[in-house]
């Protein structure tokens, strides 16, 4: 295992273009060994590149990868010591399914015992005990992607396992019982696991630390609850959360109050350095709750529908000519005329251009 470092990385696949496009934008980042991440991004932003790159499988345009405090920059990837598990399914279809969990090994002249020991633990693990003596042509799509998985497992000495997103062919229950697998192998064996996904609940419910990326650009990286309470962008604010963070444009008025329209809120953040361009009040539907009458930043809006979750009523509601959701606790009556609600200075995030003052 290793501590990765990605030391002012950028990439284009046009360098010598007079234009070229960046699919990375220049950034720093360490990787603590054995730790878990998740790479969160919309598709095209850059993730499979970044994984890539620490692989090995696509040079930097430029910057450094370290493993260890080591440069390994020009080293190739099978030099690399990673293991990597791409979206579809690679297995050697000749082979066994117990030869093809025992092949990383093999090639590197472990002891039959180990061998054995390994590949049965991780077939446990993955429910793939029954089937060893199968070859693996045998096997359903996602049991061969199980296959893969599996023997990125298999080895306890590599510096990272990189998954580029892995659970694509699975089904979802088998999907919800493996990331809490991978995350059982984390913490057993403190192997550094880097998820790639899309999906932010995937990501969420997989890592510790998320790193967030739009456009070629690392926008946030933290815990899932830094991306839900904090978001550094509106974009953040926007991708992260179900349903997406309120955002509305606001003006300025004193050192800690925004206008949304014609109506005051007070915030936690020191405004007196801003200049009155482009500016967001960014607010959660769990922080905004139902109020008895209207008071200090509180808003009149009207009801315009009520979702029913069961564990929560959603509230969509207009306040002059925004739209505000609201998460209400399922047992709280609301009224389908009018509603004030109540929007906590210390929840409020300020943007401006879109990033967090
Ligand atoms: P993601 O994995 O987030 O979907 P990628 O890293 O695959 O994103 O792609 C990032 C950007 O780089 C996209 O605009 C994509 O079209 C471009 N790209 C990816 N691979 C190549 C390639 N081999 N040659 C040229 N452009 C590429
Ligand atoms: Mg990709």
């Amino acid at each position: 295992m290793a501590k990765i470092d990605l030391s002012n990385i950028s990439h284009s696949y046009n360098p010598n273009d007079p234009n070229p496009v960046y699919a990375l934008n220049p950034f720093s980042m360490t990787w603590e060994d054995g730790n878990r991440y998740a790479i969160l991004g919309p598709s095209g932003c850059g993730k499979t590149t970044m994984l890539n790159i620490v692989s090995g499988l696509v040079r930097p345009s430029a910057g450094k990868i370290l493993f260890d405090d080591k440069d390994v920059t020009d080293l190739k990837t099978e030099d690399r010591n990673i293991a990597q598990v791409f979206q579809f399914p690679v297995i050697y279809s000749t082979m066994t399914v117990f030869e093809n969990l025992a092949f990383p090994l093999k090639c590197r002249d472990f002891t039959k015992s180990k061998i054995d020991e390994r590949v049965n633990s991780v077939a446990e693990t993955l429910n793939l005990n029954s089937y060893l003596n199968l070859p693996a042509r045998k096997l359903t799509a996602d049991q061969k992607q199980l296959i893969s998985l599996g023997r990125g497992l298999v080895r306890e000495d590599v510096a990272a396992v990189l998954m580029d997103e892995p659970l694509t062919v699975i089904d979802p229950d088998l999907k919800f019982r493996l990331r809490r697998n991978l995350k059982e192998i984390n913490e057993q064996y403190k192997t550094t696991l880097v998820y790639v996904t899309h999906d932010q609940n995937e990501a969420m419910t997989f890592a510790d630390n998320i790193i967030v990326m739009s456009e070629g650009e690392v926008v946030q990286t933290g815990s899932p609850k830094d991306l839900f309470e904090r978001p550094n962008t509106t974009f953040v604010g926007y991708f992260i959360g179900s349903p997406a963070m309120n955002l509305f444009e606001s003006e300025i008025v004193s050192e800690t109050e925004v206008k949304v329209g014609d109506i005051k809120i007070k915030t936690n953040t020191n405004l007196s350095k801003v200049k009155n361009k482009n500016i967001k009040l960014g607010i959660r539907s769990e922080f905004i709750d139902l109020a008895d009458k209207e008071g200090n930043n509180t808003v009149k809006a009207k009801v315009q529908k009520v979702e029913d979750f069961g564990n929560f009523k959603l509230l969509t509601a207009k306040m002059k000519n925004f739209t505000i959701k609201s998460k209400i606790e399922r047992e709280k009556p609301i009224s389908n005329d009018e509603v004030n609600l109540y929007i906590p200075a210390e929840k409020c995030c300020v943007y401006e251009d879109e990033k967090l003052i």
